[in-house]
């Protein structure tokens, strides 16, 4: 059994986002709530409130308020069983000893998520090409998965029983039509609704039989640069075209934002000139802009302003989202073996932040390093590789990196001055090589190491041509225009990389 999540994009009419608003800030004062009650419980009465306890007390809620009364009640389980994971990750990380950053209060920007714990047969509606997703209390959505989300499939000989009034006898809806059910983990138990921006999207979790792709005899190491992207044993790397495009957008991203924060200081400084804002104190050493009266720059453009370089992020997060989900798909489609170098980035952010009173050396050096968006999709890229591995049955690992570097991969020198910059020279041998691609065969040897059967060898990595055939059909999966489509000769049939929807992992 594996479990997996596919994400689509969603979109509902205008008045709906406003409904998801309003629901958002309903589970949100629930959570809250939730978590004020645990607190106190603990604080007063040294007791523990279990899930089950404040499931329990819902009813009530739901009795007092309509708006609650009103929703789906697996809304709010599912902000209780959310919040118990917040609780029990809390619980893990005083148990390991770890500083244990006790459950926070959600603000409006932190709580953008609904969950819906279980996901019935009648609130979802999966055709071909569009799914559509409707709750109580929610708005309906709709939701464009183009022909990766499981249908229901005919039951052979069954045909649906006609409805019947128990009173009047009379027939509401004629039976006989051809009878469907979900194959085998292939209905969505749960979904999960997030407004991003002005974006929504719908994740559904699946729990299904292990998925294994055909294997292809290739293992790799990969090599995860800080100013390069990565390097794989074999050569084969992000196409470099790609990367110098990507490289682009970043810029003008960049350039884009800034100029929107300059408009917002601009704005800022003009309206405290004239007299017309000052800084408020919102919270413990928080303080936000506060306007005495609107003005020629007052909040309206000011909020604009605000919304569009929020757009932005939110459009530049979810297209680097995107690149990563593209290329561990294809990492994973293309090798049975993959081999990462473990990296402490947990520690690397700690040591960096430091704490208040001893703030942590090279503080600003070091913060840049680990705010840039790189650092931050590192993670992102094993934490895909590790499950979309371990989804397709290929064997995934990490190995420590150290003095991966600097070994020569021929013949097992170790120098430091073995590598120069790019370029890998050995001092013993002399073989010359390119150094990340140097590294990333030794981080696969690492791994091979450890794996039954291992002769020294690459065996299972011959020279990989690049043209390999990706093509894969899943029992459930419909064909789709872009499968057909990106069968042209030359080219790699991987229908989902060609898809311009949202995330799509899909296997
Ligand atoms: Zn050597």
């Amino acid at each position: 059994m594996a479990e997996y999540t596919l994400k689509f994009r969603a979109y509902t009419s205008r008045e709906g986002y406003g409904v998801l608003e309003e629901a958002l800030a309903l589970l949100r004062r629930l959570y809250n709530d939730s978590l004020a009650e645990r607190k106190l419980a603990w604080e007063e009465e040294s007791r523990s409130v279990s899930k089950a306890e404040q499931s329990e007390k819902l009813k009530y809620r739901r009795a007092d308020d309509p708006r609650y009364g009103g929703m789906d009640r697996y809304l709010q389980t599912g902000v209780l069983d959310r919040l118990d994971k917040a609780y029990q990750a809390f619980f893990g990380r005083v148990k390991r000893g770890e500083k244990p950053g006790h459950p926070r209060y959600k603000a409006q920007p932190r709580f953008r998520t609904i969950e819906l714990s279980t996901v019935t047969a009648y609130q979802l509606r999966v055709d071909g090409q569009k799914a559509y997703l409707a709750v109580k209390g929610l708005p309906p959505m709709e939701i464009r998965h183009k022909g990766r989300m499981p249908l229901p499939v005919p039951v052979e000989g069954a045909v649906t029983a006609p409805k019947v009034d128990k009173k009047t006898g009379e027939t509401i809806r004629e039976g006989g039509k051809p009878k469907k059910a979900w194959a085998e983990g292939t209905r969505p138990r749960a979904a999960k609704i997030t407004l991003r921006g002005r974006r929504l999207f719908v994740s559904f979790s699946y729990r299904g039989p292990k998925l294994t792709l055909p294997p292809t005899g290739r293992a790799v190491g990969i090599d995860m640069g800080v100013n390069k992207r990565f390097a794989t044993s074999d050569g084969f790397a992000s196409p470099e075209k790609e990367t110098r495009r990507s490289a682009e957008k970043d810029k003008e991203y960049q350039a884009r934002l800034k100029k929107e924060q300059r408009r917002q200081a601009a704005m800022r400084e003009r309206a405290r000139a004239e007299g017309r804002a000052e800084w408020r104190e919102v919270g413990p050493g928080k303080f936000r802009h506060y306007w005495l009266n609107a003005g020629p720059d007052g909040p309206r453009r000011y909020r604009e302003s605000r919304a569009i370089a929020q757009n932005l992020m939110h459009r530049h997060a979810i297209s680097k989202e995107q690149e990563i989900h593209r290329l561990t798909t294809e990492i994973v489609r293309r090798y049975d073996v993959i081999a990462v170098e473990k990296l402490k980035l947990k520690n690397m952010t700690r040591s960096a932040a430091g704490t208040a009173e001893e703030p942590g050396t090279g503080v600003s050096a070091k913060r840049g390093l680990n705010r840039s968006i790189l650092e931050k999709n590192l993670g992102e890229f094993r934490r895909q590789l590790a499950y979309k591995a371990e989804w397709a049955g290929r064997q995934y690992g990490e190995v420590n990196p150290a003095f991966t570097s600097q070994t020569c991969n021929e013949c097992g020198y170790q120098d430091s001055r073995n590598r120069r910059g790019e370029v890998f020279r050995c001092l013993s041998c002399g073989r010359v090589a390119d150094a990340d691609v140097n590294a990333a065969r030794n981080i696969l040897h690492r791994l091979l190491e450890t794996l039954p059967g291992y002769d020294g060898s690459e065996s299972l990595s011959p020279a990989a041509p690049r043209q390999v055939d990706m093509g894969l059909a899943l029992p459930w999966q419909t064909p789709n225009a872009h499968a057909a489509k990106s069968s042209r000769a030359g080219r790699v049939p991987v229908p989902v990389l060609k898809n311009r929807g949202h995330t799509l992992p899909l296997l």
